[in-house]
């Protein structure tokens, strides 16, 4: 069920996990019956987390909203990224092919999720909620530790000149590889793994995952066959 644990997030103050397809479909809002999304995160929930700690989703919109969070919200908030500071308060990032990132700070004990799509990463959603950590919590960005899950690989995300443009206009050619007269190859992962580092994440503190979800079967991917499935990526701060 638990696919992947990341080297920088291994630590006695937190849990955190990546989930696969195993674990069945957690997301709300494509379509399957919501009774199994309810048990699939309730079984999530047992076989990560102690009992009685919540986990807060996202109402994930492609935007750059990070919202603090100190107990579980009547409903899920709509935005791509959570921090909180307060423990047992489970964080959770639902992708299939977007870029689930988790963020965790040892020295502030703080952590947080974000979900970067193409949108998301050109609306810096990795870089704001570092720059939350820092105006939340205090957060050195030289001490927070970054996970990054399995997301479509820059060679298989294809994207036309609707999404190059954009990208085009804000980055330059960087990321990009023109594949045919008007289609490109778009590097997700690699955008964002910059764009840390350019936020002042050190780069041996961030572990990226290099597993394709388009590739891998194991993941649920969007492109893959316009699956509903959604896995996820959850962190959680333990009682000092
Ligand atoms: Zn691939």
């Amino acid at each position: 069920m638990n696919t992947h644990s990341f080297k920088p997030l291994t630590h006695p103050a937190i849990w955190h996990a990546i989930t696969d397809r195993r674990m069945g479909n957690l997301a709300r809002h494509t379509g399957d019956d919501p009774r199994c999304v309810s048990q699939n995160r309730r079984q999530l929930a047992r076989l990560f987390l102690p009992k009685r700690v919540p986990i807060v989703w996202m109402d994930q919109v492609h935007g750059n909203r990070v919202v603090l969070v100190n107990r579980l919200p009547k409903r899920p908030p709509a935005c791509d990224a959570l921090i909180t500071r307060t423990p047992h308060l489970a964080l959770a990032v639902m992708v299939a092919d977007c870029v689930p990132i988790l963020f965790f700070d040892p020295d502030r004990l703080a952590v947080g999720v974000a979900h970067a799509g193409w949108r998301g990463t050109l609306a810096s959603i990795a870089a704001k909620t570092v720059q939350s950590m820092s105006q939340a919590f205090g957060s050195d960005p030289a001490s927070i530790r970054v996970g990054i899950g399995p997301a479509i690989g820059g060679e298989c995300y294809e994207v036309d000149e609707a999404v190059a443009a954009p990208w085009r206009e804000q980055l330059g050619e960087r990321y990009l590889k023109q594949t045919t007269a008007d289609h490109w190859h778009l590097d997700l992962p690699g955008a964002n793994t910059d764009q840390l580092i350019a936020a002042g994440v050190k780069a041996e503190n961030i572990e990226r995952i290099n597993i394709c979800t388009h590739c891998d079967e194991r993941f649920y991917s969007y492109r893959r066959g316009q699956e509903r499935g959604r896995f996820a990526g959850v962190i959680a701060l333990k009682r000092p």
